[in-house]
């Protein structure tokens, strides 16, 4: 080994990498969310990793964790302060008005899969680049909304195999009834002030609703026996709520009303939920969040346009699956020709051949890497594909190549120019083979 080998650069902590034996939960999420959220008129979307900064603060809140701590954001030459976008739905209604949807028929239904950046505290479950599953209804304030982008959800982790979790439900009130429930509460706190974090004495100040949002155990504590808001939601809210607690009894989705739950982020108006895990799991962080905000598309220089949506953190849901031993199928289809090539020639000649496989759909593999044919003849027989096709020097010069049936080690010469039809014609008349017998193989090698 060399004295002067060069040091290698890791990952920036908190990132990660996604490997390619990880790639099918990706692949099975996103066939889930095709099949259930597309079918529910979502459209995805997609927008640019970076924003201008100011686009998040004046929507997810100052004194909001995310901004206040974990926001990145970076100067650039020109003197622009700019955002890695720590979340989706102010991007979203970036988007939303600065392409003109405000004038599609309503409500527009977007989804979207992207990273987001924050600078957490890295640890199972939370990263620093992670990816959320969002969605977002606009232009629509009615409850039915509420209560289907919640059976949504609910469905969606359905689909994907999980259960153990409870669906968190709760009205923050809007604008003209939480003000009273604002005083009320830092009415209450003020007088705990001692046991609160050195944040929550901050917030105290600044953003009171958030100490409900605090994870320490000594704010947690204290808000034990804080004011709720359902005391004093006015009627409108208190309807609004009530209606989409019904629209969830009629559409089976059980819920559990947490009077203390405010969500993170400044935006959110009247209902808003969280998928927690059940206390057996092995993390109790939050699967998906979200909630009404009908007054942010108006906040962020828009016309009065009620909206609702949520977000799910993907990776999240996949350790879960891991946890829950989820069943995963591997990716795509089984492949059934595999393409044994012995030497210089054949291996020139290989690519146009497979090729016309994949132009005729018939999905081959084969080990470039590989030079002998035994280690070649295992690879086709751990990936259970129908037929092996021997491609040696004679066969190359002959425009010829071995045709063999994996499970019964039945080889025959064909045209080069022949074989993707008499392969076709082959899988047409027999279903694909099950896996080969260990004699077959042996046997096969030892006719060759
Ligand atoms: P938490 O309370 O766990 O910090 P949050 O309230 O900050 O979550 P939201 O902004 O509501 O989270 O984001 C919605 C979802 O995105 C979360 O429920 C979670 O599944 C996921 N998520 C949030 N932050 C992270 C992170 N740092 N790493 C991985 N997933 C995350
Ligand atoms: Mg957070």
């Amino acid at each position: 080994m060399s004295k002067n080998k060069a040091k290698q650069v890791q990952s920036v902590r908190g990132m990660h990498d996604i490997l390619p034996e990880d790639q099918k939960y990706w692949r099975y999420i996103q066939k889930k969310i095709e099949a259930l959220i597309e079918y529910y008129g979502f459209e995805r979307f997609s927008t640019p990793i970076l924003e201008q900064a100011e686009l998040f603060t004046r929507s997810v809140g100052e004194t909001t964790d995310i901004i206040a701590k974990e926001i990145y954001t970076l100067k650039t030459k020109g003197g622009d302060v700019l955002a890695l976008r720590p979340e989706g739905t102010a991007p979203t209604v970036r988007a939303y008005l600065e392409n003109g949807m405000h004038v599609k028929p309503h409500p527009v239904k977007l989804y979207y899969l992207d990273s987001m950046f924050r600078h957490d505290e890295p640890q199972a479950g939370r990263y620093r680049q992670f990816h959320q599953l969002g969605l977002e209804t606009i232009g629509d304030g009615s409850e039915a909304v509420d209560a289907e982008l919640i059976f949504l959800a609910n469905k969606l982790l359905e689909s994907i195999g999980l259960d153990n979790y409870n669906v968190q439900i709760n009205s923050i009130g809007d604008q003209n009834c939480r003000p009273a429930y604002i005083k009320a509460l830092r009415d209450y706190f003020r007088n705990r002030s001692k046991n609160l974090c050195a944040n929550c004495k901050v917030r105290l100040k600044e953003n009171v609703l958030r100490i409900l949002d605090c994870k320490e155990e000594g704010c947690k504590e204290a808000a034990k026996e804080a004011p709720q808001m359902v005391d004093f939601l006015d009627e409108h809210c208190r309807l609004h709520f009530k209606h989409v607690l019904e629209f969830l009894d009629e559409a089976k989705v059980p819920y559990i009303l947490n009077p203390y739950l405010a969500r993170g982020l400044d935006y959110y108006t009247r209902t808003v939920f969280e998928f927690v895990p059940d206390e057996n799991a092995s993390s109790q962080s939050t699967l998906i969040a979200g909630g009404r905000y009908d007054r942010l598309i108006e906040q962020l220089g828009g016309s009065k346009t009620p909206a609702a949506g949520w977000a799910m953190g993907v990776e999240r849901i996949i350790l879960a699956m891991k946890e829950k031993q989820v069943h995963v199928p591997d990716s795509g289809p089984k492949p059934k020709v595999f393409l044994v090539q012995l030497g210089e020639a054949p291996k020139r000649k290989a690519l146009p051949l497979f090729e016309s496989f994949r132009k005729a759909g018939i999905d081959a593999k084969s080990s470039l890497g590989r030079d002998s044919i035994k280690s070649q003849l295992r690879i086709a027989h751990r990936l259970g594909v129908r037929f092996a096709l021997i491609f040696g020097q004679k066969e190359a010069l002959d425009s010829t190549i071995i045709l063999r049936e994996m499970d019964t080690g039945v080889q025959e010469t064909i045209l080069l120019d022949r074989i993707v039809d008499e392969v076709k014609k082959r899988l047409k008349d027999k279903p694909i083979a099950g896996p080969l017998p260990a004699m077959a193989e042996e046997d096969a090698l030892a006719k060759h």
